[in-house]
Formats: structure tokens, sequence, C-alpha cells
């Protein structure tokens, strides 16, 4: 189910989450590696005030890893940690609760100094919907806790789930919405699935992934589809749509008079994508 989000849900969101924040040490701030900027709340330092944060970039196995080592970067000089999991395989969760551990490490050393033995560290899963937090909680949980896919308006009673006995984790996650004001955002999570096609044109977010990966993935794309050469001008529309009706002809798109069959095509191409058969690679890069 995609969240409809509008100004109401915004403020109840944001409200349900700060409510918890007094219970936790450590927020984990789940990025989709692909498009970590496109798929990152636009009011998240609003909301988390001050928390000590954990930047989690989910689905790695997903991304470019040249372009996520970058992404790592561009956030640790932000100012934050930034890790790579993939919550589907586990890869990188083990790390989490170390590196929850070490953002707050001198209130740790301090209740240690006063003698005081430091319990858990408690933290809270945060993320736009279909980024992994369900995944990743379960994973952390080693059992099924959460269910996947997100139901708004369904409240439950919230408990602490140990994950060793260095963390604790809240078992609900903070959902938050994502950006809406930029429609490159918009194509860039609708591209990846983050966000229902029906919300935007399905011709238009294949255009916009097809233009993307030309531009910088060309290989990838061309090996896919068995294409020809590159468009010589990407800012040329047609040779972008001539790229889109070469992958409609390879999947036997055609209608009457040997017309492709572009929004066939369009969703054809998007679950290729979506399901990884493109190989791996980012929407955004930050330099
Ligand atoms: P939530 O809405 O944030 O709770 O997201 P879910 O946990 O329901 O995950 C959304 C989809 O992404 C599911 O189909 C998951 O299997 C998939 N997913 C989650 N994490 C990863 C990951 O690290 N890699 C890949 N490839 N898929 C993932």
């Amino acid at each position: 189910m995609t969240i409809q989000w509008f100004p109401g849900h915004m403020t109840r969101a944001r409200r349900q989450i700060q409510e918890k924040l007094s219970l936790i040490d450590v927020v984990i701030e789940l990025l989709d590696a692909r498009l970590p900027l496109s798929s990152r709340n636009p009011m998240i330092d609003e909301i988390l005030l001050n928390k000590p944060r954990l930047i989690l970039l989910n689905k790695s196995d997903l991304a470019d890893p040249a372009v996520t080592r970058e992404w790592v970067d561009y956030f640790k000089r932000e100012g934050h940690t930034a890790i790579t999991a993939d919550a589907s395989t586990g890869q990188g969760v083990k790390d989490i609760p170390l590196k929850a551990k070490e953002l707050i490490k001198e209130k740790i050393d301090r209740q240690i100094s006063k003698g005081i033995r430091p319990r858990a560290v408690r933290a809270l899963i945060v993320g736009i919907p279909n980024v992994g937090k369900s995944t990743l909680i379960n994973r952390l949980a080693g059992r099924s806790i959460a269910a996947t896919g997100d139901r708004p308006g369904v409240t439950k009673g919230q408990q602490w789930i140990k994950v060793g006995t260095e963390m604790e984790l809240l078992d609900t996650p903070g959902i938050l919405w994502p950006k809406f004001e930029d429609q490159n955002v918009g194509y860039r999570l609708a591209a990846t699935g983050a966000i229902k096609e029906e919300i935007l044109n399905v011709e238009d977010i294949a255009f916009f992934a097809i233009k993307y990966l030309c531009q910088y993935y060309w290989t990838q794309l061309q090996e896919r589809f068995d294409l020809g050469e590159r468009p010589e001008d990407l800012e040329n529309p047609d040779g972008v749509v001539a790229v889109m009706e070469a992958i409609g002809r390879k999947r036997g798109c055609i209608v009457s008079g040997g017309r492709v069959d572009l929004e066939k095509a369009s969703g054809i191409m998007l679950r290729e994508l979506r399901a990884g058969k493109l190989g791996r690679f980012s929407m955004e890069s930050p330099y």
C-alpha cells in the first residue's frame, strides 16, 4: 500500500516519532542507497531534533558500490555516521548495534565513571515507506516481528526487541513521508518502486529512467535489452524514445501497424529494473 501524505498525516507522523524520542538513545535513519537524498524526509532534522542518528544506506545490494562509497563520505562530511546494509540478506546488519553504541559513547563513558552499568542502547528505526524498515527489524530481531508493508492507522502496543545484549529496538518503526516538491525526486522514487507508479505516468517514469541509464549506465541497459548505439544527444527526446521503442520491440510489445506499445514497454522495463535485472545502479550521486 502506498501512503498518500496530506498535511494532517505529516503532523501525525511527526508527532508519533517525536513521542518516541524520549524513550530512545539513537535513531536509525533508513535511506535507499540508490537515492539517499530523494528517499530522505525533507524535515528530518526538525523531526529528530538533536537525537544521535545512525544513517543506514539500505538496499546497497542494488546500488552502484562506487557511488555508495561517495554517499558514505558525503554523510560523514555532513557530520553523520553512515553505514551500508542489505536488510534482505543481512549484510552489514550485524554492525548496527556497535555503531549505535559508538554514537552515545560519551554518555556510556559518563555512566561507567559514575559506577553505573550502562543498559543496552535503545533505538528507533525511521524511514519512508518501502525503504526496508520492517525487513530490517525482522533481521535484527532474528525472527518475524513486523509485517512487511505499511499499515497506517494500525496501532499496537509498543515492545522492545532485544538485539543481542547491546541493543534494544522499538518494534514499530517511524514512518516518514518522502519529498514531493521536486518532480525528479518523484521520478526517482517511482522508478525504484518506492512510490506507486499510478501517481506519475508510467511512460514518463520509464522515459526518466531510460534517459538516466543511457547517460550513466549505458552498458548495462544495452546488454539487458540488446540495444544498438547510445543516442548521441540525450537532450533530444526522440533519441530516448527510440531506445524505449527498441526495448519494446525486444520484449514483443507490438500493436497493430507494427507500432510499439510504449506503455506496455515502460511497465516491463521498470519491472526488470526494480527486480535488479539491469544490474546495480544508483539514481543520484552526491558530487
Ligand atoms: P518498509 O515499508 O520500510 O517496512 O519496507 P519493507 O521492509 O516492507 O521492504 C520493502 C521491500 O523492499 C520488500 O520487498 C523487501 O523485501 C525489500 N527490501 C528491503 N530491504 C532490502 C534490501 O536491503 N535489498 C533488497 N534488494 N531489497 C530489500
